[in-house]
């Protein structure tokens, strides 16, 4: 049988420990797992991390799971998806809120490309209210947040928050 592939898409703006949970529990699930940064070119300018420092982040806190890869994509998710085979795109969910979204978002993907099914993972008790936006806010005001980001990453995320 062909290796089972999933692809978790986002922003990772930065990969917080939300984030880095649900890679974890994905890569038991599928024989491969790509993390792929999504861009989208209307919100360039928006990000606070640029492609290259998303990328390299999430690199660095999953270089023990030997079957996660990192690549980062300006187009259409259905696309890649495509290109790389994938059986499955992995969507974390953190509270209803997410749901309305995410769940018009996996019918188009659907349509778009009938070969994947969109998998959502409930976000554990512990990452329900973390956010890429929220951490950044936190910083911003002079909060810790070493506690909410992977700790091999975490100097790098709270030197370039602090710089602004
Ligand atoms: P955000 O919504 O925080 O800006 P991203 O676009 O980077 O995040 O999110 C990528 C994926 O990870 C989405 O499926 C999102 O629902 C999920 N996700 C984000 N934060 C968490 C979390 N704390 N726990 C579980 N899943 C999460």
């Amino acid at each position: 049988m062909s290796e089972r592939i999933a692809i978790y898409p986002g922003s990772f703006d930065p990969v917080t420990s939300g984030h880095l949970d649900i890679i974890r529990r994905s890569s038991k699930l599928f024989d491969k797992v790509i993390v792929v940064v999504m861009t989208n070119h209307k919100k360039q300018g928006l990000y606070t991390f640029s492609v290259d420092e998303r990328v390299d982040l999430i690199k660095r806190c999953t270089k023990d799971l030997t079957n996660v890869s990192v690549d980062s994509y300006m187009g259409l998710l259905a696309d890649y998806a495509k290109k790389q085979k994938a059986v499955a795109i992995i969507k974390g969910l953190r509270a209803v809120s997410d749901f309305e979204n995410e769940f018009q978002q996996a019918l188009i993907n659907k349509k778009l490309n009938d070969e994947v099914e969109t998998v959502f993972m409930a976000a554990d008790s512990e990452h329900m209210f973390l956010s890429s936006s929220m951490i950044k806010q936190v910083c911003q005001l002079g909060g810790d947040i070493s506690q909410f980001i992977p700790g091999e990453i975490s100097k790098d995320i709270i030197e370039k928050l602090k710089k602004g």
